[in-house]
């Protein structure tokens, strides 16, 4: 039976990239990964490892994007948390069968050629919920 593996990484929206660097590169000392522009996602993207799990860093880049939304509603802070599956379709068979509200009816693939779903904060507790398929 599919199962949860890990956490992958906690997505942080921040309304400007170099701002939110000076607290999690700087003062906490997490690596930087480097910072790319995801057109896709109308947002620049910071991966900064931290140990077993990441965080990532989400600038929208323009102002009517989903994320950009989420900043001008809820204010910066967590956006996603990010969990890892050993098997994406089986998880996405459980979690339907059990009422779970899903963001799309199938998997896409991801920046790093990873499998990806979210699952609706409706059905999370207010908690946006990323799953990747562990590679
Ligand atoms: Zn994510």
């Amino acid at each position: 039976m599919a199962k949860i593996t890990g956490i992958n990484h906690i997505a942080l929206v921040v309304p400007e990239m170099e701002q939110a660097l000076k607290f999690w590169r700087d003062i906490l000392g997490l690596p930087l990964q480097g910072v790319n522009d995801v057109p896709e996602q109308a947002s620049r993207i910071a991966f900064l490892p931290a140990g077993a799990g990441e965080v990532e860093l989400l600038q929208p880049t323009t102002p009517d994007s989903g994320v950009a939304k989420f900043l001008q509603k809820r204010g910066p802070g967590i956006h996603h948390v990010c969990f890892e599956t050993d098997d994406l379709d089986g998880m996405i068979d459980l979690l339907k069968g059990k009422g779970v509200r899903l963001i799309g009816e199938k998997p896409s693939t991801g920046a790093g050629g990873k499998r990806m779903i979210f699952v609706h904060p409706e059905s999370a507790g207010g908690v946006l919920v990323e799953l990747y398929e562990s590679a």
